[in-house]
C-alpha cells in the first residue's frame, strides 16, 4: 500500500501546476472574490492519523457539505419518518431545481438537493425557535470536528438571503403542499446560516468521521450515529452528493462523499479515511474541480474506491 503522506504531497504538487480549474461561484460577492489558486486536503486514518498538504487551514464556506451534517440531526431526531417528507432517490437536475416538486407533490427527491435540504431544516426547527435550532446545528458540527472555534460567517448569510430568490421559490412551493411545517423565512433564516458554516479542510476531515468509521469517532468511545445511519448517509452521500454529477464522480472516485459551492467535499471510505478537499473552482454542475480530481487520484492511488481495487 502506498505511503498516504506522500500520496497526499503529491496530490497537491501536481494540482497546484493545474491551470484549468473551473469557476467560482459567482450568485454572492463573498464567493465571487474567493482567489481561485487555492487548493487544500486533509485526510484523517483510522489510526488518528491527519495528513494534510496545500491550503488546508485555510477557512472557506462548507455550504451544501452542510446538508450531510443537518441530515444526520434530523434522522436523529425523527427517524425514518423523515422519508415521509423528502426522498432518496438521485434527482438528474441541478441542486436548485424547482421542476421535480411539482411532479411529485412537493416533495422533494433527496436530501441533497436544495429542496430537501430546506425540507430537513424545516424538521430541525419543530419545537425550536430559528435560533435555538441553528444553535443545535453548530454545537452538533464542533462536536463532530471536536473543535469550538468553528463559526459562521455573518456576510455570507446575509448576502445568501439577499440573492436567496430560488430557494426562496421552492420554500414556498413546498409550504404549499405543506411539506414544510414552520414559516419560510425561518426555514430559510437556517437554512442559509447553517450553508455559511466556515471551515478548513482539517476541521472538515475530523467532522467526517463518524461518517467513515461506522458512526463512531475512532480512538474515543463515542458513537455519534448508528453505524446504519452512518452506512445510510453515506449511500445517498454516494448517489446524491454531487447533484447531476453524481453519476460521474461515482464512476471517476467511488467514494460517498458530499460537494458544496465553496469548493468544498467531504469524501469518506468507509473504515479507512475521512477525507476533505478544498479549491473554489467549480465545474457546470457546481462541483469543485481540483477536488474531484484530487478524489479520483487519492482513491485510485489508495485503492479506497467502495467497488473494489
Ligand atoms: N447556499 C447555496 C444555495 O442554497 C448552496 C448550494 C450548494 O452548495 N450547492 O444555493
Amino acid at each position: 500500500m502506498p505511503d498516504i503522506e506522500s500520496v497526499v504531497a503529491e496530490i497537491a504538487e501536481s494540482l497546484s501546476r493545474r491551470t484549468d480549474r473551473g469557476k467560482v461561484a459567482t450568485y454572492i460577492p463573498e464567493l465571487a472574490r474567493v482567489p481561485i489558486d487555492q487548493f487544500g486536503i486533509a485526510v484523517f486514518m483510522a489510526d488518528g492519523k491527519m495528513f494534510v498538504a496545500g491550503d488546508a487551514e485555510t477557512p472557506f464556506s462548507i455550504q451544501s457539505v452542510s446538508k450531510a451534517f443537518t441530515l444526520t440531526l434530523a434522522l436523529g431526531k425523527v427517524g425514518d419518518r423523515l422519508w415521509s417528507r423528502v426522498g432518496r432517490e438521485p434527482s438528474g437536475d441541478p441542486f436548485n431545481s424547482i421542476v421535480q416538486l411539482e411532479y411529485e407533490k412537493g416533495k422533494p427527491r433527496n436530501p441533497f438537493i436544495n429542496a430537501g435540504a430546506i425540507a430537513v431544516t424545516d424538521t430541525l426547527l419543530a419545537g425550536h425557535a430559528p435560533k435555538e435550532a441553528l444553535g443545535e446545528i453548530l454545537d452538533f458540527v464542533r462536536f463532530i470536528a471536536d473543535d469550538d472555534t468553528i463559526s459562521i460567517d455573518e456576510h455570507v448569510a446575509r448576502s445568501e438571503k439577499q440573492t436567496g430568490f430560488l430557494n426562496t421559490a421552492l420554500a414556498n412551493y413546498m409550504r404549499a403542499f405543506k411539506v414544510l411545517e414552520h414559516p419560510v423565512d425561518h426555514v430559510l433564516g437556517v437554512y442559509f446560516h447553517h450553508c455559511s458554516i466556515a471551515m478548513t479542510c482539517r476541521q472538515l476531515a475530523m467532522a467526517g468521521r463518524y461518517l467513515a468509521f461506522s458512526g463512531r469517532l475512532p480512538g474515543q468511545n463515542v458513537s455519534v450515529v448508528s453505524s446504519e445511519r452512518a452506512r445510510r448517509i453515506s449511500a445517498l452521500m454516494l448517489t446524491c452528493g454531487h447533484y447531476d454529477g453524481s453519476g460521474d464522480f461515482a464512476f471517476r472516485v467511488g467514494l460517498p462523499a458530499k460537494s458544496g459551492v465553496g469548493g468544498a467535499i467531504l469524501a469518506v471510505a468507509p473504515g479507512k479515511a475521512s477525507i476533505a478537499v478544498w479549491s473554489p473552482g467549480l465545474d457546470q454542475n457546481g462541483n469543485s474541480v481540483l477536488g474531484s480530481l484530487a478524489l479520483e487520484q487519492l482513491a485510485k492511488a489508495m485503492r479506497w474506491s467502495v467497488f473494489g481495487d
